[in-house]
C-alpha cells in the first residue's frame, strides 16, 4: 500500500516527462507539478471556507484562480505550449496582487511561492529580476497599506520598508544563485553523457568495420597462403616467405578476434554446459603441446583423481587456457617445462598454471589485467605482445563466477590460478 501511494506519487510528478524531454524543460514540469499537488486542493478548500462565508467576489476569484491551475496542469501533462507557463504565473502573481491589495486577505504570503515558480520558469536573469522586484515592491506596498499613512513618519516608513525588502532581495539573489550553480552542473553532466553515447556508438561503428572489412580479407590471406604453401611452393627460400605471411596473418586476426571479444556483452545461459574440466583440459593440450614444442617446451599434466564438473561456455573457456598456455610458453625460455594442473578445493574447482620463465614483477602483477597493459613485454623468443589477453581472461571468468590471478617471482616464474565454482 505504501509503495503504491509512493509510486502513484512518482508517476503524477513525472507526468508529462517522457525520455526526449530536454533538461531544462524536465525541471520545470516537475517543479509545476508539484505545485499544483498543493495549489489545487488549498484553492478548493479556500473556495468552499469562502463561499460560506458570504464572500462571494472572494469565491470567484478562487475559481478563477482554481481554472488557471487547471489550464497550467493541463499544459505541462500534455507537454504543450510550455511556453504560456510564465504568462500564467504573472497572472496568478496579478490576481494575487489584486486580491491582498483589497480584501486584506494575507494572500500577499502566496506571492513567495510565486519567487519560486519564477526562478525556475525565467532562465533569463533580468526577466527574473524584473519578476522578483515586482512581486517585492508589490509586497512592500500591500504590507504599509495595512498601516494609517497618515500616523506614520518617513523613518518609520523607510524603516518598515528596508525591513520587508531587504530578505525579499535576499531570499531571490539566494535562490537565483542556487539554480545557477544546480543547472550549470546538471547541465556539463547532461553534456558528457550525451558526449560518452556518441563515442559509444563512434565506437561500435569502428568495431563493425573491423569485423566486417579487416576480419575476412585476412581470413582470406590466411587460408590462400596455407594453399600456396602445402600444394604449390616447394621452393624452401618461398616457402619461408610464405610462412611469414601466413604468421602476419593469423597475428592479426588472433588481435582482431580479441578485440572483438573485449567488446562482448554478457554471456548467453543457453550456451553454459556442465562439463568435465578434466577431460576439457585433455581436449585443449594436444595444439598447445605443438605450439610449445617449437620452443622444445613439455606441458605436464596433473589432473583431479574424480571428475571436476563445472559449468562453463566451452568455448569461452577454451579462450582462457588458450591465453594461459600461450602465455607460459611465450614467457618461458627454450628446453623448459610447463605444469598444469586441475584439482578441486572447498566447492571450487582450480585450473593452475606454472612456468619457470621470466616472471612478472610484484608491482606489475595488478596492471597485467587491465586493457592494453602498458606492462606489457616481448617474449623470450620476442614474440609480440599487445596486452589483451588477460584482461579478456578476466572478463570470461567473471562471466562464469569466477576469477583468473597471479603469483609470481620475477626471473623464477609464473602460477595463474584459475578458480571455478563446482556443479
Ligand atoms: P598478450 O597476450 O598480448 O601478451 P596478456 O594480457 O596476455 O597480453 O599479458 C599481458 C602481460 O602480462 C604480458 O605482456 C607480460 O608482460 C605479462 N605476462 C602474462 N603472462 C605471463 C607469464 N606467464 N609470465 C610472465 N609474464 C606474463
Amino acid at each position: 500500500m505504501k509503495k503504491s501511494i509512493k509510486q502513484l506519487l512518482s508517476s503524477y510528478l513525472q507526468s508529462g516527462i517522457n525520455s526526449d524531454t530536454p533538461f531544462y524543460e524536465v525541471q520545470k514540469i516537475y517543479f509545476f507539478n508539484l505545485i499544483f499537488l498543493f495549489a489545487i486542493p488549498f484553492a478548493f478548500i479556500v473556495l468552499v471556507i469562502n463561499f460560506f462565508s458570504h464572500l462571494y467576489i472572494l469565491s470567484l476569484i478562487n475559481t478563477l484562480q482554481l481554472i488557471i491551475f487547471w489550464f497550467a496542469f493541463w499544459i505541462t501533462k500534455k507537454s504543450k505550449h510550455l511556453n504560456l507557463l510564465p504568462l500564467i504565473l504573472i497572472i496568478l502573481v496579478l490576481i494575487g496582487v489584486l486580491s491582498a491589495w483589497f480584501f486584506k486577505n494575507g494572500s500577499e504570503y502566496r506571492l513567495l511561492l510565486w519567487i519560486i515558480a519564477g526562478i525556475v520558469l525565467f532562465d533569463n536573469k533580468w526577466k527574473y529580476a524584473l519578476f522578483t522586484f515586482f512581486i517585492s515592491a508589490a509586497f512592500v506596498a500591500i504590507r504599509l497599506n495595512e498601516l494609517n499613512l497618515l500616523e506614520v513618519s518617513y523613518l518609520e516608513l523607510t524603516e518598515k520598508t528596508i525591513k520587508i525588502l531587504f530578505p525579499l532581495i535576499i531570499f531571490s539573489i539566494c535562490l537565483f544563485y542556487l539554480k545557477k550553480i544546480y543547472f550549470e552542473y546538471q547541465f556539463k553532466l547532461e553534456k558528457a553523457i550525451s558526449e560518452i553515447s556518441a563515442a559509444k556508438k563512434y565506437r561500435d561503428h569502428l568495431l563493425n568495420i573491423v569485423i566486417h572489412d579487416l576480419r575476412s580479407p585476412l581470413s582470406s590471406i590466411l587460408g590462400i597462403s596455407n594453399i600456396i604453401k602445402n600444394e604449390i611452393v616447394q621452393d624452401t627460400e618461398q616457402g619461408e616467405l610464405i610462412q611469414f605471411i601466413k604468421d602476419a596473418a593469423t597475428q592479426s586476426l588472433d588481435l582482431i578476434n580479441d578485440l572483438l571479444l573485449t567488446n562482448e556483452g554478457p554471456l548467453d545461459q543457453s550456451t553454459f554446459k556442465k562439463t568435465d574440466l578434466n577431460a576439457f583440459i585433455e581436449h585443449c593440450l594436444p595444439a598447445l603441446q605443438i605450439k610449445a614444442s617449437e620452443k622444445n617446451i613439455q606441458i605436464k599434466k596433473g589432473l583431479n583423481p574424480m571428475p571436476v564438473m563445472v559449468f562453463i561456455v566451452p568455448n569461452k573457456i577454451e579462450r582462457v587456457v588458450n591465453n594461459l598456455i600461450t602465455n607460459a610458453i611465450k614467457f618461458s625460455y627454450i628446453n623448459s617445462t610447463i605444469q598444469v594442473q586441475v584439482y578441486t578445493q572447498e566447492k571450487q574447482a582450480f585450473l593452475v598454471i606454472k612456468d619457470n620463465g621470466i616472471g612478472i614483477a610484484k608491482e606489475n602483477q595488478e596492471k597485467i589485467f587491465d586493457t592494453f597493459t602498458m606492462v606489457k613485454r616481448k617474449g623470450t623468443a620476442g614474440e609480440k605482445s599487445y596486452g589483451l589477453g588477460l584482461s579478456i581472461c578476466k572478463q570470461i571468468m567473471e562471466q562464469h563466477q569466477g576469477t583468473v590471478n597471479v603469483e609470481s617471482n620475477e626471473n623464477e616464474g609464473s602460477r595463474f590460478f584459475v578458480q571455478l565454482p563446482l556443479v
